[in-house]
């Protein structure tokens, strides 16, 4: 199978963006921090959830593509891209999780950086949680 129908096959279920290097948005997709380094990934998987993280993982498997996965992208070796391979995106899946069962203790999860745990965007610290494990801020 190639990657064009591959991509045909998983695009009506994948919630997120699968980015080739001829669709728009791919060569912003495809930068990182480190703006030396230059790689094309074959294709760009921009995930919203697990399922399209194990989706994406799938499709590489079957296509045998070399997998880089992007959390932040600020790895100053640039391992969040690959050339000719697939790059799992995980900057949409921005979030942190308090589990009230386990005391204090977060998760952070995906790509969460610094920014998105500052304390002026939550309406009170330490968050407020009902349940004993809910998204507490948005992306
Ligand atoms: C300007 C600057 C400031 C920084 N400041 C800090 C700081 O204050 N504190 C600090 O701790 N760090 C800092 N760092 C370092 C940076 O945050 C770390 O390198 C961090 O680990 C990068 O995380 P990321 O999610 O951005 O990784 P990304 O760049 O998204 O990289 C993805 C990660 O996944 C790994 N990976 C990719 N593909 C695969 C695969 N197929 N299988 C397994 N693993 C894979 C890569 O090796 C890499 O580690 C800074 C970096 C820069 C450039």
């Amino acid at each position: 199978m190639s990657l064009v129908e591959a991509v045909g096959q998983l695009s009506p279920t994948f919630t997120g963006e699968l980015l080739q290097p001829t669709d728009a948005g791919y060569d912003e997709a495809r930068r990182i921090h480190n703006g030396l380094i230059d790689k094309r990934p074959s294709l760009v998987a921009r995930c919203h959830g697990t399922a399209d993280v194990a989706d994406a993982v799938k499709l590489a498997r079957e296509l045998k593509l070399e997998v880089a996965v992007r959390g932040g992208g600020h790895n100053v070796a640039g391992r969040a891209t690959i050339d000719n391979g697939l790059m799992i995106d995980l900057q949409p899946m921005k979030g942190i999780y308090v589990d009230t069962r386990a005391g204090a203790r977060s998760r952070k999860v995906a790509s969460c950086g610094r920014n998105s745990i500052a304390r002026p965007r939550c309406t009170a610290w330490p968050p407020p949680v009902a349940s004993s494990a809910r998204r507490v801020l948005p992306a």
